[in-house]
């Protein structure tokens, strides 16, 4: 079943080149493809440039702006940087944002796209003075490519172990002043060594409902598209306060609207569309209902692990722990215990499962009285 091991680590590091390639285009695209409509084109450009149109997470910018500032002034790279907190919340986005203000070349990759050492040498040794390294997922880089970036990071020099044995032989690369920016859905699975190397850290919580209107409006704005306030409030409530899901969502709505010829967005279309798209009123889609659903269902509401729970739905681990739950355990639709994963009371109004069923449920899976 699936692919094995080989054929994934090769797919991942396929993905992480990708990347590579695209950020190297990027800007080629922003000034040759505004106004296309392919979604990969669209979010580049919607995505903001300076610190100044990114909007909300208000004390992390000011924190971020003293530190860009303060080594503006003295002249010198930044330090590293640490960006923590669930996907699609601004992590990438704001790496950009720094290299453009302090007017620095970046160079992106991704942990599990670093498979060797050597694949990093390439890289580090052709960064210059105050450019900027990103590493996207750093928690998935492998110990040996890690140990290897401690000493990059602390005194900006390698030291590469040729052969094996006697014959082995360490080469050592001198490496300009760079800055590393780090970003990590898990902070928790950053070892502390790693994690001691960041000057600054900043984690990034979901977007509060109107912060998030304000990404729709300036998006649809970008886009030409003519949405109803009322209905940019409702495009904000659904998008499980993460401005990924907001501009995804806005887009959905644009093509619902477009084939069924309403004019403009309203709030009426909006609920239409993402009615159909399974996200319901709370912003929650099917696999947030079916994680909920199985914990009710067959846990009898929990506590159950998340490995029981991921099997159960045939899903990894990694998705449930990443993409689903912070936002779930936010909100209150998930209780997180030593145990394991319950659901609250709100789970159950939400799906509407009565009390009645719950007791019963109770019962039913409970050993206690
Ligand atoms: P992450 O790296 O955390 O997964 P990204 O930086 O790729 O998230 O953000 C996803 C998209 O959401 C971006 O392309 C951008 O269009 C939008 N976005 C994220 N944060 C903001 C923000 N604060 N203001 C406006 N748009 C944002």
């Amino acid at each position: 079943m699936g692919m094995d091991k080989k054929e994934k680590s090769k797919e991942k590091k396929a993905a992480g080149r990708e990347k590579i390639s695209f950020e190297r285009v990027e800007r080629q695209k922003l000034v040759t493809a505004q106004g296309e409509e392919a979604d990969g084109v669209v979010e580049i450009s919607l995505r903001p440039s300076r610190i100044t149109e990114f909007i909300g997470q208000e004390s992390l910018k000011e924190n971020l702006n003293i530190t860009l500032q303060a080594a503006k002034k003295r002249n010198e790279p930044l330090e590293h940087i640490l960006l923590s907190g669930p996907p699609g919340l601004g992590k990438t986005t704001l790496a950009h944002i720094v290299a453009h203000e302090m007017k620095a070349k970046i160079m992106a990759t991704s942990g599990p796209a670093i498979e060797r050492a050597g694949d990093l040498i390439g890289i580090l040794t052709n960064l210059e003075e105050g450019d900027i390294l990103f590493i996207d997922e750093i928690h998935r880089l492998s110990k040996v490519v890690e140990e290897f970036v401690y000493p990059a990071m602390e005194d900006c020099k390698i030291d590469f172990i040729v052969d094996k044995g006697p014959y082995a032989k360490t080469i050592k690369f001198a490496l300009k002043r760079f800055t590393l920016i780090g970003a990590t859905t898990r902070q928790g699975l950053l070892s502390s060594p790693l994690r001691d190397r960041f000057g600054v850290s900043f984690h990034l919580d979901f977007y509060e409902p109107e912060d998030l209107m304000k990404i729709v409006e300036r998006s649809a704005k970008l886009l030409s598209i003519l949405v109803d306030t009322e209905a940019a409030h409702e495009l904000a409530r659904r998008s499980r306060g993460t401005p990924r899901i907001a501009n995804k969502l806005l887009r959905r709505v644009r093509d619902y609207a477009q084939v069924k010829a309403y004019p403009r967005i309203s709030v009426e279309v909006v609920k239409k569309a993402l009615e159909g798209q399974g996200i319901d009123r709370m912003g929650l889609d099917t696999l947030d209902r079916k994680v909920l659903g199985s914990i009710i269902e067959i846990y009898g509401g929990g506590p159950v692990g998340v490995e029981s729970l991921a099997a159960t739905l045939n899903e990894e681990v990694d998705t449930i722990v990443d993409v689903v739950e912070p936002f779930l355990l936010k909100r209150g639709f998930l209780k997180r215990t030593s145990r394991g994963r319950e659901a609250t009371g709100l789970t159950y109004d939400h799906l509407g499962i009565s009390t009645v069923s719950k007791a019963k449920h109770g019962d039913l899976f409970s050993s206690k009285k």
